[in-house]
């Protein structure tokens, strides 16, 4: 645990730490091994000149001693060991004589502790060390012979002393030498770790600023030089892949913004789409709930967006949708959400709604921004727009129940005449759950015979004839009475089962109309409503065509009616069929002419031979100066292209007489007739039966007074 703790130590140290450790260690070692060495050697060497300096010593006094000894002369003996006086280390001296008694000795003043008297195992040449002294031992010998031993102990004191000092002069030595080592390894140090800073300062630097273009400057050659290179090699690569990932992220990031508004938004208008504008409503529908406010949906529909569409092209017609978004936009309280729903369709999210009037107001507010008039490539074109409007948590908390439900009020708004508002009410869901029962009766009803058709005159203004009919379907509910068209045909429409109820209402018309001619009352033309899904089937010329040759009606006698926007949708395969029908004698009329997209272009195109002129502009006349001048307008062109004009709608006599004046040909209206059964027909158009009715404005008013007392009174009776 310790050493694992003191090398977390030196694992913390720098490199150049480390490095100098390392050194110092190492030269601590050596240059302590050499003094060691060194100290052993000058103690050896030391003992050795003190071994051969003692010998010497032996030597000398055993020569010098010989006489004495063989002479018993003690006094000379004395005298020779002491010259031993002169050598500071000699502590003690003993000479024997060959009976190894001691002859002589001699001690230095303060050392007679180590005095021997016995020879101590000593004899002839020999030595011994021990701690404190040197014990030499030196035979005396007289011609050969030996007389005695001679022992000198030389103290060791001065040489330990000698060796203490060397001991301390290498210690110093040493120590100088390992601070010049540290000086210089320091100095060294830089060299190895500059490099290695080098590329340490710039990976600091790269993680810190993140800039993977820094590079490590090392101008070393070999090793670190090449880990330098290696290192900027390193970073060239991370740098050019990152250049690439920056680029790939770039790419990625457009392509998923790219998809981000294919998913999120509309491409024609920018604003979200259905798939944003769901997910919208339900996170706006929880917000509601948690905060107790209140969340307003708008469905809003384009009301002429297809006619401007078809006659204008489809760049006119992206354009408009861009122009109403921006509208939309600009109607709507900035952060809340306006989306195209596809087509001329948008619905708008207005979220945590405390007043709940604010719906009604930006509801008018979108209505009054789209009525103003768009320029559009040189077109001047007037748009208006059908809201319905739903709350929640008022009407529902669901997303797809809010939705319907405005669907549903936007459709009350249509109804109401478009260009309007409509807020949901659960009476309206009742009336769609209505239409949904409707659905499945209307097909029973066709199975079972419950559709009548009654016939609203149409008068020659100029001689109050009554000179055709238009045939008026009716649907004889056995519960509900006479359902009117304009509940049921829309729906009708919308399933496709117009085709089968509009080839039986042709039909019965045509026998209606046989049955009358054959009668005598051959100036009855039959006027019969088609809509577009029938002529938008293969079969339609070969149906009427047929139904006409089996009832065996007169085609000039029969009369088909379009609407101004199945004319807009028309392609050439359209203009075709009503070129067939022409050729076979069929009449074609406009029918509500006026409240679609007027164009005067297509009027030329088409074999038309009646306009009828819808009854909203009639309505108001004679007091409104707008609608005068449209009436005469529209007359005034029919007649120039040779086609009759009849006025929808006729309610009064004061209408009558303008539409006279202006030239209309004839009228259609509660003034003479409403829609009545076949045999109220008959017995009105005996009334003018006689063909030759003199064209003088008395007897014409009469007789058209005539027509409108019996009609009206025949009306009454039904
Ligand atoms: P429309 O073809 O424009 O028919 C004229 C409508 O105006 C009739 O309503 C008629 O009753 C009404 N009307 C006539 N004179 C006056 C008047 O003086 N004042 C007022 N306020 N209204 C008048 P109706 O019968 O309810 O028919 C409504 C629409 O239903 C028709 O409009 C037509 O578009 C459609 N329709 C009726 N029968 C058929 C049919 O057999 N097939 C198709 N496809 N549509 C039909
Ligand atoms: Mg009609
Ligand atoms: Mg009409």
């Amino acid at each position: 645990m310790n050493s694992k703790r003191r090398f977390q130590w030196i694992d913390r140290q720098t490199v150049g730490t480390k490095l100098k450790l390392a050194n110092l260690f190492t030269s601590g070692i050596v240059i302590f091994l050499a003094g060691v060495l060194l100290l052993a050697l000058q103690a050896y060497l030391s003992g050795m000149a003190l071994l051969e300096q003692a010998r010497t010593e032996a030597a000398v006094v055993g020569n010098n001693i010989s006489a004495a000894i063989i002479f018993k002369d003690h006094a000379s003996a004395k005298e020779i060991l002491g010259t031993l006086k002169a050598f500071e280390d000699v502590a003690h001296a003993s000479v024997f004589d060959a009976e190894q008694n001691i002859f002589s000795d001699y001690a230095k003043a303060a050392q007679h502790d180590m005095r021997t008297d016995t020879q101590g195992g000593l004899r002839g040449n020999a030595y011994d060390f021990s701690l404190h002294r040197l014990r030499v031992s030196h035979p005396i010998d007289y011609e050969g012979k030996a007389i005695g031993t001679v022992h000198i102990d030389t103290d060791l004191a001065s040489t330990y002393r000698r060796i203490g000092w060397y001991a301390l002069s290498i210690s110093i030595i040493m120590l100088a030498c390992l601070t010049i080592a540290n000086m210089v390894l320091r100095r060294l140090q830089q060299f190895v770790t500059a490099p290695l800073h080098a590329l340490a300062k710039t990976s600091t630097a790269i993680s810190e600023q993140g800039d993977v273009s820094l590079r490590a400057t090392v101008d070393a050659s070999e090793d670190l030089g090449m880990l330098a290179k290696a290192f900027n090699a390193m970073l060239d690569r991370i740098e050019k892949r990152e250049i690439e990932l920056e680029c790939e992220i770039e790419e990625r990031k457009r392509v998923e913004v790219k998809l981000d508004r294919l998913a999120h938004f509309d491409s024609v208008t920018g604003l979200h789409n259905r798939y944003f504008f769901h997910d919208r409503l339900g996170s706006a529908i929880a917000q509601a709930q948690a905060l107790h406010q209140r969340t307003f949906v708008m469905f809003l529909d384009l009301d002429n967006f297809k006619a401007v569409n078809d006659t204008l092209g489809h760049d006119v017609g992206d354009e408009l949708l861009r122009v109403v978004a921006q509208r939309l936009r600009d109607a709507v309280p900035a952060g809340d959400t306006v989306a195209r729903l596809g087509g001329d369709e948008f619905a708008i999210i207005l979220e945590n709604v405390a007043d709940g009037s604010t719906g009604e107001t930006v509801a008018k507010r979108c209505i009054d921004a789209l009525s103003r008039m768009v320029r559009i490539n040189g077109n001047e074109i007037y748009i208006s727009g059908s809201i319905g409007l739903s709350s929640c948590p008022d009407d529902a908390v669901d997303v797809n129940a809010l939705l319907k439900f405005a669907d549903t009020a936007m459709y009350y708004a249509k109804n109401a005449g478009k260009n309007t508002y409509r807020v949901f009410n659960s009476s309206m869901q009742g009336e769609a759950q209505k239409r949904f029962a409707m659905n499945g009766n209307l097909r029973r009803a066709l199975e079972r015979d419950q559709f009548v058709l009654q016939y609203q005159p149409q008068i020659d203004l100029v001689t109050g004839q009554i000179f055709g009919v238009e045939a008026l379907i009716r649907w004889a509910h056995p519960d509900l009475g006479l359902i009117s068209p304009m509940e049921f045909i829309p729906l009708a429409e919308e399933t496709g089962l117009i085709v089968p109820i509009g080839a039986w209402v042709l039909k019965s018309a045509c026998l209606q109309l046989k049955a009358w001619h054959d009668e005598g009352y051959t100036q009855l033309h039959m006027a019969v409503n088609l809509s577009a899904r029938q002529l938008a089937e293969d079969t339609f010329v070969e149906t009427v065509l047929d139904i006409v040759r089996t009832t065996g009606v007169n085609p000039r006698m029969l009369e088909l009616e379009l609407t101004e926007s199945m004319l807009m949708d028309a392609g050439d395969a359209f203009i075709a069929k009503l070129d067939t029908l022409r050729q076979a004698g069929i009449m074609l009329a406009i029918d509500d002419f006026g409240t679609g997209y007027s164009s005067m272009s297509y009027l030329k195109r088409f074999p038309i031979n009646t306009i009828k002129v819808d009854r909203s502009f009639v309505r108001d006349l004679p007091d409104s100066a707008q609608d005068k001048a449209i009436t005469k307008a529209i007359i005034s062109m029919a007649h120039s292209l040779q086609m009759r004009v009849i006025a929808e709608g006729i309610e009064t006599d004061r209408q009558e007489v303008v539409l006279t004046a202006d030239g209309c040909n004839s009228g259609q209206g509660y003034l003479y007739s409403p829609p009545v059964n076949a045999d109220e027909i008959s017995k009105l158009a005996r009334l003018v039966k006689p063909v030759d009715i003199p064209l003088e404005d008395d007897r014409l008013s009469a007789r058209r007074a005539a027509i409108a007392t019996k009609t009206r009174s025949s009306h009454e009776r039904v």
